[in-house]
């Protein structure tokens, strides 16, 4: 039997990146309007929990700090086949950086249970620092690895694939451990009826900070975060193409030309 917690985060739908924008105030993203989904490499993620609980028997427990809207974004995983959800939702958690999530996150983990393996997609949809997973195990004090592809246990514990410069290194780490997966770990499975019908009886919690208890203040939210926004302002792009025309060695004479600065060469396009 094998305990496994999922870390899912509710993103914005990449369908509608578009319309996403920043308050220039808060430096926040303004995501009114758009909806939200379980970010990709997290249903990945879910799909590695799946199949353990298939090979091993156990129970899946799905995690998330979010907004209280997240809760739809639990709801689906369990109808995707995980067994039971938590959500921590309060101000107090509110603007955190990666330190203060993967913090929030180890106290939600702990309060909820032991397991042998936390799983988490190994970057996310929107923030993408791929930083939570590896500071959850550091918080936790266990073995973790990121940029998973493969991911499988036998009894002595669990055995990953990551990808390593130029190739793949075969790691067996002991349990419990923190695995983050990479959308070419699997492939996710097609939604059962059955699980979309109990979904909706299964164990689902919204938690403030207070719920969760024994946490530190001063490691949580925006308070709590190392990090702070600067500006942020969007890139203007100009996109000029300069079409050169002769022969090899003429083009390659206008092409250091134009690096050295003394010609503009060829013309605009
Ligand atoms: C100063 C500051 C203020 C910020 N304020 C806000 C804010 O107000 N609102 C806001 O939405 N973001 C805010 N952020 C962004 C916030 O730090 C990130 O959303 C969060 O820390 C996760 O980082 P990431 O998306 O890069 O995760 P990654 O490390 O790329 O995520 C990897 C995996 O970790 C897991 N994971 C990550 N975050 C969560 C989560 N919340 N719940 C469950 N699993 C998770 C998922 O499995 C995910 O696939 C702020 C950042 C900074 C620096």
């Amino acid at each position: 039997m094998m305990k496994i917690a999922v870390c899912v985060k509710s993103v914005p739908d990449p369908e509608y990146y578009e319309k996403i924008t920043l308050d220039p105030a808060t430096k926040r993203l303004v995501r009114d309007g758009i909806p939200a989904v379980i970010g990709e490499a997290d249903r990945h993620a879910l799909e590695a929990a799946l199949a353990l609980r298939d090979e091993n028997g156990g129970e899946i427990t799905v995690v998330s700090m979010g907004p209280p809207a997240a809760r739809r974004q639990l709801l689906e995983a369990l109808a995707m086949g995980a067994d039971r959800a938590f959500l921590i939702s309060d101000r107090k958690v509110g603007g955190a950086d990666t330190l203060a999530t993967s913090y929030t996150l180890s106290c939600l983990l702990a309060k909820t249970g032991t397991y042998d393996v936390i799983l988490a997609g190994n970057e996310s949809a929107d923030g993408s620092t791929a930083h939570v997973p590896s500071q959850l195990g550091v918080w936790m004090g266990i073995a973790h690895a990121a940029g998973v592809v493969s991911v499988s246990s036998d009894d002595k514990g669990l055995i990953v694939t990551k990808e390593a410069e130029g190739g793949l290194a075969k790691y067996r780490l002991r349990t419990p451990c923190v695995v983050a997966v990479t959308p070419k770990a699997n492939e996710v499975r097609f939604m059962d009826v059955r699980n979309i019908l109990a979904a909706k009886e299964k164990e689902l919690q919204v938690w403030s900070a207070a719920d969760v208890g024994n946490m530190d203040e001063s490691f949580m939210g925006l308070a709590g975060s190392p990090s702070q926004n600067g500006e942020v302002f969007a890139i203007e792009s100009s996109k000029n193409c300069r079409m050169l025309t002769g022969t090899e060695s003429e083009i390659a004479d206008q092409i250091v030309s134009i690096i050295s600065g003394n010609s503009k060469g060829g013309e605009e396009a």
